[in-house]
């Protein structure tokens, strides 16, 4: 069989832990084999980021500028105890906030669905795609404990020296609390523009949800954003689509999703989606099985696995203990990536090859062949639990049948 040719690379960036042995083994087994491979390479494993004083991270980031489509495999965030463990420089911000803040881009994960791994919910047969604007409100917030008595105010000074002020509350001697929080509107423009053209590149109805009957300045500025660009850039490509796009309040959302069958995705505010994204991936089964996608409103794509580096399982590995670590939001990172340049470049083969890689990993899962964390709650009656390696080579078997 000839390998699939492609015309321009991918930017590949290598992580950490048990997340780069699979990515090895993963691109050995299931891409090489069948694809001639042109790929920017980019090694963000903390050693060579401590090595370029993290250049490699903003490198691979002006490299997906650039190409448009990245695949990137998980990354350690430095904290106290890997300064220690890796000896590092200094404590390095996470690559993935360096990527999206350059990329100016908005995360959506996906569950993967598939048969004998059932949603807690009864009625979610497809996907709930979540968005969440990962800017400013609460995590960028200004707090005040008061102490005793008086008054709290909202004061804007503009740069002409004019002032506005608005009382929060006149406090009595018991004291309180006070929060001040901000958004900027480009960056919600930015994350409605994200969250139209990825609604429109997968064919799926948006939801957004705020509460802007309450919050009445505040939530209903992202609302009228979201509102005037839908009404003037997008649509008409939402209509010739086939697609909506659907604004309610938020509590009235959650509802709604409870009793919808998903296939949608939902674009919540930065504390919302932050909670409501922890809801919907442990209720499709297990983080092992999410995936996610930055999408920034220039047209770049970023593709991952929404779980981290899986520490534990590397230090058994280390240990040469056996693992059975989920790689199926890896492959699945690579199929978008895959998919999406072969879409950019015409490359028919090569979106095929993407659909069949899905579908091997799938029947894989369907046929009982599974890693440990699903079978621990898979509903078929016989799973067969097979370590890291194997589950892949399990995969390419079912794979060569296909091709
Ligand atoms: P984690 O790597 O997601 O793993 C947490 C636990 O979830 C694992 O110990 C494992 O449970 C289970 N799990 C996650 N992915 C799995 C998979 N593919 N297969 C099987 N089980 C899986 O989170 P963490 O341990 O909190 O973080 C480890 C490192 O990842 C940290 O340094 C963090 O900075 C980094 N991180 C990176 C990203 C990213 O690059 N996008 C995201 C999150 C975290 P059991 O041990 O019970 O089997
Ligand atoms: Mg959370």
């Amino acid at each position: 069989m000839d390998k699939i040719k492609m015309t321009t690379p991918l930017v590949e960036m290598d992580g950490d832990e048990m997340t780069r042995i699979i990515w090895k083994i993963l691109k050995d087994e299931l891409i090489l084999p069948f694809i001639d491979l042109k790929s920017e390479y980019y090694d963000l494993g903390l050693e060579n980021r401590d090595k370029t004083d993290d250049q490699v991270t903003i490198d691979s980031a002006n490299a997906t500028k650039k190409y448009g489509v990245a695949v990137k495999c998980a990354t350690i965030t430095p904290n106290a105890a890997r300064m220690d463990e890796y000896h590092l420089k200094k404590m390095y911000k996470s690559p993935n906030g360096t990527i999206r803040a350059m990329l100016d881009g908005t995360v959506f994960r996906a569950p993967i669905v598939v048969k004998g791994i059932e949603s807690n919910v009864k009625t979610w047969d497809a996907p709930i795609v979540i968005a969440r604007h990962a800017y400013g409100d609460v995590y960028k917030d200004t707090e005040m404990k008061i102490e005793g008595a008086g008054k709290a105010e909202l004061v804007f000074t503009g740069k002409d020296g004019s002032e506005s002020r608005e009382t929060i509350f006149d406090f009595g001697e018991d004291g309180g609390v006070v929060q001040g929080l901000y958004n900027v509107r480009s960056s919600i423009e930015s994350f409605a523009r994200s969250c139209f053209t990825y609604a429109l590149e997968i064919k799926k109805d948006l939801w957004f949800s705020t509460k802007d009957t309450i919050s009445k300045k505040y939530d209903h500025t992202f609302k009228d954003i979201f509102q005037d660009l839908y009404d003037n850039e997008y649509k008409e490509k939402f209509e010739k689509a086939g697609i909506t796009y659907f604004y309610t309040l938020i509590d009235d959302a959650v509802a709604r999703v409870m009793k919808s069958h998903g296939g949608f995705i939902w674009a919540l505010k930065n504390y919302d989606g932050d909670v409501m994204s922890d809801m919907i991936s442990s209720a499709f089964g297990s983080l092992a099985m999410m995936t996610s996608v930055l999408v920034s409103p220039h047209g770049y794509y970023e593709y991952e696995a929404a779980h981290g580096t899986v520490q534990r399982h590397y230090y058994k590995y280390l240990k040469g203990e056996e693992t059975s670590t989920n790689s199926v939001a890896t492959i699945f990172a690579w199929t978008g990536a895959l998919r999406k340049r072969g879409e950019l470049d015409g490359i028919k083969e090569l979106q095929d090859f993407a659909d069949k890689l899905e579908k091997a990993t799938l029947d894989t899962i369907e046929s009982g062949k599974m890693t440990g964390d699903l079978a621990l709650i898979t509903t078929n009656p016989n799973p067969v639990k097979l370590n890291t390696e194997d589950f892949i080579k399990a995969i390419r078997a079912n794979l060569e049948k296909m091709l």
